[in-house]
């Protein structure tokens, strides 16, 4: 894998986040409830037309139109027009039915639906969109009780109690999709604040607020379980010059890399936290200082594997560590400080490499162990 790689991913996940953004949850509903009410509508055209009621034969083809220019409107992600679309058409036909056939083949039941739809219009204001609804219920309320007498006697009366049935059990039907998808909205952005409060958005780590909470929890548990936790802390060799010399978007994209290539080389029940700029911490729990440097070293021809004939850099990006083994008459911080104080052991000695922190209250607590070779 090269850096080139990297700029292609990188703009492939810029494209999905856009995509995610423009609702994708409300276009989908859309996308399933339109093409259905479009088709009943085109079967209520013969329907309306053989029964003898042509006007509502050509008033179910303007609701044909309306219902697929909002899907047309829905695909160029204009959802909230094309749902202001639907509450008209939805009104106009309730309305000029219940005017010529009454009550009875429950159209009305539909606004009852569409004020619930109405609620999810997000571009209008609180008050308009309220005003929306609550009139679309009251007019479904004038509807229903049947305030005028129907214009047009329907010939096959016995079936229009069957037609009310239908009608009632789909409306019902729109209005719990229509709550259930307000649940995913809630849902949804529920999931989206907690992974921004926790996360760091360029390499998808934890960020460091988290890598605090998940240290206090691991400390606890080791307490608890009387098990141990090492920490290592993990810095990007010269980042500054990568930055400089290449730029500073092949920065984040030799970032998100070693990050991959971190979170690559750990276990699942290890924890890998962005701690600062190229920083990051590895906690370890149920693992030793001696496991911790086991895994460490199969970050290195992870490394040159993925930068060995690289398009853009010239060089292999290297990494040095500090590892310390928290013990259990230790604050948790003192076990960062330490496996911090090895790192920059690590650096002076040369880079590229890992060191070990021996322990507290050693004349000379650091003690490079392992060298990568280089
Ligand atoms: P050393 O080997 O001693 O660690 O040297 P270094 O150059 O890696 O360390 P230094 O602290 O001098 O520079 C770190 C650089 O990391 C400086 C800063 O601009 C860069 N940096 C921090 N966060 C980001 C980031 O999110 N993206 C990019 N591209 N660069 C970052
Ligand atoms: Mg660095
Ligand atoms: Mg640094």
């Amino acid at each position: 894998m090269h850096v080139i790689d990297g700029v292609k991913q990188l703009f492939q996940s810029a494209n999905y986040n856009r995509s995610t953004q423009t609702d994708y949850h409300r276009l989908q509903v859309i996308l399933f409830i339109a093409p259905i009410a479009a088709l009943v509508h085109i079967l209520l055209i013969p329907f309306f037309y053989f029964t003898g009621v042509e006007l509502l034969a050509g008033l179910n083809c303007i609701s044909v139109l309306l219902w697929v220019y909002g899907i047309r409107l829905s695909k160029q992600y204009r959802i909230d027009l094309a749902i202001q679309i639907f509450c008209c058409e939805v009104l106009l036909h309730s309305v000029v039915v219940s005017y010529y056939l009454g009550p009875d083949p429950g159209f009305q039941y539909y606004l009852w639906s569409m004020s619930a739809l109405a609620v999810m219009d997000t571009s209008s204001s609180r008050i308009r969109v309220f005003i929306t609804a609550i009139l679309l219920v009251l007019v479904f309320a004038l509807l229903n009780v049947g305030l005028f007498e129907p214009l047009f006697e329907f010939p096959f009366s016995e079936y229009l109690l069957y037609m009310k049935l239908v009608n009632m059990l789909v409306s019902g039907m729109l209005s719990i999709l229509a709550i259930m998808i307000m649940r995913g909205f809630h849902l949804n952005q529920q999931a989206e604040l907690r992974k921004l409060a926790d996360i760091d958005s360029l390499t998808g780590l934890y960020n460091r607020r988290q890598g605090g909470v998940l240290l206090e929890q691991a400390y606890l548990q080791a307490l608890r379980k009387k098990q141990q936790i090492t920490v290592v802390m993990a810095d990007i060799d010269r980042f500054k010059q990568i930055n400089d010399r290449y730029g500073h978007a092949v920065g984040d994209i030799v970032l998100c890399q070693i990050a991959d290539a971190l979170k690559a080389t750990i276990r699942k029940s290890d924890a890998l936290i962005r701690w600062g700029g190229e920083e990051f911490l590895i906690l370890l729990s149920d693992a030793s200082a001696g496991d911790a440097e086991t895994l460490l070293e199969k970050v290195y021809p992870r490394l040159e594997q993925l930068y060995a004939d690289d398009e853009i850099l010239d060089s292999p990006v290297t990494l040095s560590f500090g590892i310390a083994q928290w013990s259990a008459d230790e604050p948790i911080e003192q076990t960062i400080m330490r496996a911090d104080n090895a790192l920059y052991v690590s650096k002076q000695e040369g880079r590229n490499r890992i060191t070990l922190a021996d322990g507290m209250g050693c004349d000379n607590p650091f003690v490079n162990l392992v060298q990568s070779g280089k």
